[in-house]
């Protein structure tokens, strides 16, 4: 008689559960994260069981580590789970300029370039905040070769001051060690330089427009008080 075979059976796979978490090393966006330990607390919530999650999760993206909990509560009659996050994420701090009236190509570098100094990646940064600088001078009709050259440019005909333009040479020389020694720059430094690139870029591009606003205002001002009817102003 065969002998019967006693199929082992394979124990089961451990589900693997990811979350959206906001994660602030990479640049302050939901990521996937992996639980890697969990802990539920068992407990009741109006005669009915629910459990307060306690997990330790990994961010998929650059592997650190953070807490997260979701425990229930009543909130407006309702109970909901309320998901906390430790530490919690950092918001960007920064402010940024509008965006609306700049050029397409320099909107898109200074937005990028905004999103590797929330990620702390400051070459990186550095190497966009005078890849704006190069797009700035390109939407001016500036080409000469060099990035000096370009900025020189720029204040010979009559887009910045010379006191403007020597503010953009500071930033350039901070790309410069970034692109060439590969130096990193230190977080005041590109804070500085994001500073002086953000005010020219709203001298530029963004008070024009809102000049040409008042200006319209003005005009409309004008034409009510001379003969009493508003009419439309001249643009
Ligand atoms: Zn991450």
């Amino acid at each position: 008689m065969a002998k019967k075979t006693t199929k082992k059976k394979r124990p089961r796979a451990k589900p693997v559960y990811h979350y959206s978490v906001p994660c602030s090393e990479c640049g302050g966006n939901e990521t996937s994260h992996e639980v890697v330990h969990e802990y539920s607390q068992p407990g009741y919530f109006d005669g009915r069981f629910i459990s307060t999650d306690y997990q330790i999760v990994r961010c998929l993206g650059c592997r650190t580590i953070r807490f997260r909990k979701r425990e229930i509560q009543r909130k407006l009659g309702y109970p909901r789970p309320i998901i906390s996050i430790y530490p919690q994420p950092e918001k960007s701090r920064r402010k940024r300029i509008e965006t609306k009236t700049l050029p397409k190509e320099v909107s898109k570098i200074y937005k990028e370039t905004l999103a590797t100094i929330d990620a702390k990646a400051n070459t990186l940064a550095a190497l966009g905040l005078r890849a704006t600088v190069e797009g700035l001078c390109r939407s001016k009709g500036i080409n000469e070769p060099s990035l000096q050259k370009k900025i020189d440019g720029l204040a010979t005909a009559g887009v910045l001051s010379l006191v403007q333009a020597e503010y953009l040479h500071e930033s350039r020389y901070l790309g410069n060690d970034a692109a060439h020694e590969l130096k990193t720059p230190k977080d005041d430094e590109l804070g500085a330089c994001l500073e002086i690139i953000e005010s020219l870029l709203t001298a530029i591009y963004i008070l024009p427009t809102h000049s040409d606003r008042l200006k319209k205002r003005r005009g409309l001002i004008v034409a009510t008080s001379s003969n009493g009817k508003k009419r439309k102003a001249k643009t």
